[in-house]
């Protein structure tokens, strides 16, 4: 009875006229007394790794969809694929469109390992690898599918575990500072604030009130994908691009109410966002949210990350004038003043970020409407809004202006539901022939200036936001 041939699956799967993967010659013996592993990081329609085990003359496979396990915390799944030959512990290279596996494949770990166990449904070795060392097992669970767990502690004895959440930093508004020698600016994006958690090529986004948006911009998840097998997480904002390719917080109305998986994608392509990445809060195992904001600054450069739908702009050191002015001459909101020196303070508003605006804009709950007249008589004339005060909401004026059309049937549909019969501000009251709603919008507004009894001067309005609580909504004077 002969041996069956174990490589059949992987010469049937491929055409090694065009493929530049090895076509399975005779097994050469290994050239120490361990056998070998080679981790191949392989960017094909969705990145994964392959860990591969010299076995009984052939490569054991199993395709890794998040990366080895640096953290006996955290199990990852392992699909067993056809064994490859051995000559396929170097192979790295481009696998060509349209042949299996197409895409990138390079060499992400190699080495010797140990075996401990080896039982059709049960494999436990020691990898001793240029990255990776430490013992780990592999169990099948059911189909193709195993689990890879690592159960060694982590290779590093210092690493700490990814925080599954984390709130914003978050600039207090005022002018820049008269030294401006230990602070750095950038410009200030008008978007959605956004944390990325990136993990095993995986994203995933948080907004500043901590829901989960990833499934909204599937055009930023590459940037998991181009960090590979490190683990990090980022601070920044989501931002569209409109007319003359200038942040539009109204553009991103588009995107910030979408749900449906079709719709996002089609929208991702007529109008896509970047993630415009400005901090780096955790990397590889350990927190930076202690260190000060220039070392961060510089451990987030070394990334390199750069794509069609995400960027790391650079920050000035030093020259706040210059850059304010340049960031109005080009009609942007304004600029973020900071401290060299300042940590990351989550949650928290700090006098180390200071957002100094070429326009005043703030965030207001939306308490009641007024009934347009005119060329609107029945519809919605203007939004009657307010800010958060000692457990109340605080009448803060009208938002007559800004709306599109269609914007008005939406904020129409938007408060239909919220009708209430009493008004929900305490205090001083909007015009008697309002109409109240339960304070659960919050709405984007740009103004002149708060007048002395802390009304809105000329406000516009700009969008509705969901990233932001109505209870979270405070007087901002500096806005
Ligand atoms: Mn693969």
């Amino acid at each position: 009875m002969g041996e069956p041939d174990r490589l059949s699956d992987y010469r049937r799967k491929r055409d090694f006229g065009v493929t530049p993967e090895p076509a399975a010659g005779t097994p050469s013996a290994p050239d120490g007394d361990l056998p070998r592993f080679v981790v191949q990081e392989h960017h094909a329609r969705r990145l994964h790794w392959d860990l591969r085990l010299e076995h009984e003359g052939a490569l054991a496979s199993w395709a890794v969809p998040k990366g080895i396990p640096p953290d006996p915390k955290r199990n990852g799944l392992a699909v067993r694929t056809e064994d490859h030959p051995l000559e396929y512990l170097d192979f790295h290279g481009e696998i060509p469109e349209g042949s299996y596996g197409a895409g990138t494949m390079t060499i992400w770990d190699r080495g010797v390992y140990e075996v401990h166990k080896w039982r059709d449904v049960e494999v436990m070795v020691t990898l001793h690898g240029e990255r990776v060392q430490g013992r780990y097992v592999l169990f099948h669970t059911r189909g193709k599918d195993w689990m890879i767990h690592r159960m060694d502690p982590p290779q590093d004895p210092d690493r700490e575990p990814m925080p599954e959440s984390l709130a914003p930093m978050l600039a207090r508004s005022g002018d820049l500072p008269a030294d401006q020698s230990g602070w750095g600016f950038e410009v200030k994006w008008d978007g959605v604030r956004a944390i990325g958690f990136c993990e095993g090529g995986r994203l995933r986004l948080t907004s500043r009130s901590g829901r989960d948006i990833t499934a909204q911009y599937p055009e930023v998840r590459g940037i998991a994908e181009a960090l590979g097998a490190r683990e990090a997480v980022l601070d920044g904002e989501i931002v569209a691009f409109g007319e003359g390719g200038l942040p539009s917080f109204q553009v991103l109305q588009k995107r910030m109410h979408v749900a449906g998986e079709r719709q996002v994608a089609r929208l991702a392509k007529s109008s896509p966002v970047a993630y415009v990445v400005f901090d780096l809060l955790w990397l590889d195992g350990h927190s930076l949210m202690d260190e000060p904001y220039e070392a961060r600054r510089a451990a987030l450069l070394e990334l390199g990350l750069r794509g069609s739908n995400w960027q790391v702009p650079g920050h000035h050191v030093g020259d706040g004038d210059a850059l304010l002015a340049a960031s109005k001459a080009q009609g942007l909101e304004g600029i973020v003043a900071k401290r060299l020196d300042c940590p990351y303070t989550p949650g928290r508003r700090s006098n180390g970020w200071i957002k100094v605006k070429n326009v005043h804009r703030t965030s207001l709950v939306v308490g009641g409407w007024l009934p347009g007249e005119g060329g609107r008589t029945g519809r919605l004339g203007a939004l009657c809004v307010g800010f958060m005060e000692d457990g109340g909401l605080r009448y803060a004026g009208r938002v007559g202006t800004g709306y599109t059309e269609s914007e008005l049937l939406r904020l129409g549909r938007l408060l239909d539901p919220l009708a209430r019969d009493t008004s929900p501000f305490s205090g001083r009251q909007p015009p008697r022939n309002a109409r109240h709603v339960e304070p659960r919008l919050v709405c984007e507004v740009e103004f002149v200036e708060w007048t002395a009894t802390r009304t809105l001067r000329a406000p516009s309005y700009k969008g509705i936001r969901d990233d932001v609580e109505p209870e979270d909504v405070v007087f901002d004077p500096g806005a």
